[in-house]
């Protein structure tokens, strides 16, 4: 449980009004001609992953993302006129999918709050990649609703989902979420994703579902080794992640931070771990297999995934765009301005002047948060100026 003894909580300063001016470029029509080479950004990164918030608005109060002493009833959240539609996430998804996105990933906020979410699947499912292939498309949610959501998911077109879970011990669990929302629950909703076939992928290959586990230095690190245990040999990955400052509301502190190399030698020293090929480029977990008495990855106990996004940054390939619910443009998760889309799509802009606005937009980009936090003072990132995680999509 935790041992701080004062609450950190950072008053919120509003952020979501702010946007960046577009690059100059983009005022002209066809900027950028459709068969144009794909854009990458000043540090030769590509552009291959979309996360697409859905809604700013979650049931859950985790205190590292949503803290209930700024997420409170007086709170003002986006008007739902404010939201991006269907159409128009779909319509700047495809614009995306045509200057290389890959990957769609849904989230939020609690991105299953969203009505009839699963029409919004169905149209997405239908984009294809400039190599014709349809898109990975997932989504990462905190279970709450999706035992009764998975099948129509699953139908609608959702490929593999992430669900995030911060221990197995009630007590711990429900006090980081701190709405008292019980773990059997979410164990019965991954039981249900898993029954939905959100587990497998097109191939039938195991480790479509992934379990994201926050941790945090005095909450829930004890919780580490059972949640390993728990999924070792079950196909689900379970991934690791660094505390991050991320926002400006959560109180970060170095000393909260539990670096994943301590995470890694923790189990390792209880279940063996080999570490394993990076899956693609610009992914941000590190693979390590659990090892049979060989010393070699059994495949058949499965592999878990440290995200240490705070201690060892991953900027060099970072390939992720982030739309926001309300269509801003980020290029980085610790960013606190985006670019206004949505001026774009409800201006009568045509798709070549948005899609070429986006290539400029990310032909600029020269964002790398982490690595140039890891030059700071430790305690360097709390309190900055940041959009938060639920609004921008994590
Ligand atoms: N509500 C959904 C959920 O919790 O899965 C989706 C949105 S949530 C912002 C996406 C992911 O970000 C979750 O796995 C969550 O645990 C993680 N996250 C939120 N705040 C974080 C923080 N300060 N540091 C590290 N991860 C964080
Ligand atoms: Fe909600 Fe997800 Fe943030 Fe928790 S991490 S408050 S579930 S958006
Ligand atoms: Fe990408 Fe920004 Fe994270 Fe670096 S800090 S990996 S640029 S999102």
């Amino acid at each position: 449980m935790s041992t701080s003894t004062t609450p950190r909580i950072v008053p919120l300063i509003d952020l979501r009004s702010a946007s960046l001016a577009m690059p100059s470029a983009t005022l002209k029509h066809g900027a950028r001609s459709m068969d144009s080479i794909l854009p990458t950004d000043l540090l030769g990164r590509p552009l291959r992953d979309l996360r697409i918030s859905v809604t700013d608005r979650c049931n859950f109060r985790c205190n590292y993302c949503m803290p209930k002493e700024v997420f409170d009833k007086d709170y003002t959240y986006l008007p739902h006129a404010s939201l991006l539609s269907f159409e128009e996430i779909t319509r700047t998804a495809r614009l995306f999918a045509g200057l290389g996105v890959r990957k769609i990933r849904l989230t939020g906020g609690e991105p299953l709050l969203r009505k009839n979410l699963e029409v919004l699947i169905e149209q997405l499912a239908q984009l294809r990649t400039v190599d014709g292939a349809p898109l990975d498309l997932t989504l990462t949610t905190n279970g709450s609703l999706l035992a009764r959501k998975a099948k129509a998911l699953k139908a609608a077109g959702l490929q593999r989902v992430t669900v995030s879970l911060d221990g197995l011990d009630d007590a711990v669990f429900r006090s980081m979420n701190d709405v008292d929302f019980p773990v059997a629950d979410v164990l019965a909703a991954i039981d249900a994703a898993l029954a939905a076939g959100l587990g497998v992928d097109a191939s039938g290959n195991a480790g479509g579902l992934k379990v994201n586990m926050v941790v945090k230095r005095g909450t829930n690190e004890q919780e580490i080794l059972p949640m390993a245990r728990h999924f070792k040999g079950t196909g689900i990955v379970l991934r690791f992640i660094e505390y991050m400052d991320v926002g400006a509301t959560n109180g970060w502190r170095m000393n909260e931070v539990l670096p994943s190399r301590d995470v890694v030698q923790l189990i390792h020293a209880d279940m063996p771990l080999v570490q394993l090929a990076s899956s693609a480029p610009g992914e941000t977990a590190e693979r390590w297999g659990f090892a049979n008495a060989s010393g070699r990855h059994d495949p058949a106990a499965g592999e878990i995934g440290v995200i240490s996004s705070v201690t060892q940054a991953f900027c060099h390939d970072c390939n992720r765009a982030r739309l926001s619910t309300e269509g801003k443009l980020y290029l980085c998760l610790f960013a606190s301005q985006g670019y206004d889309l949505r001026a774009l799509l409800r201006g009568g802009a045509s798709d070549a002047d948005i899609e070429s606005s986006i290539g400029d937009i990310w032909a600029g980009r020269n964002d790398r948060y982490s690595e140039l936090r890891s030059a700071m003072a430790p305690d360097a990132g709390a309190g900055t100026r940041r959009v938060e995680m639920s609004y921008i999509g994590g």
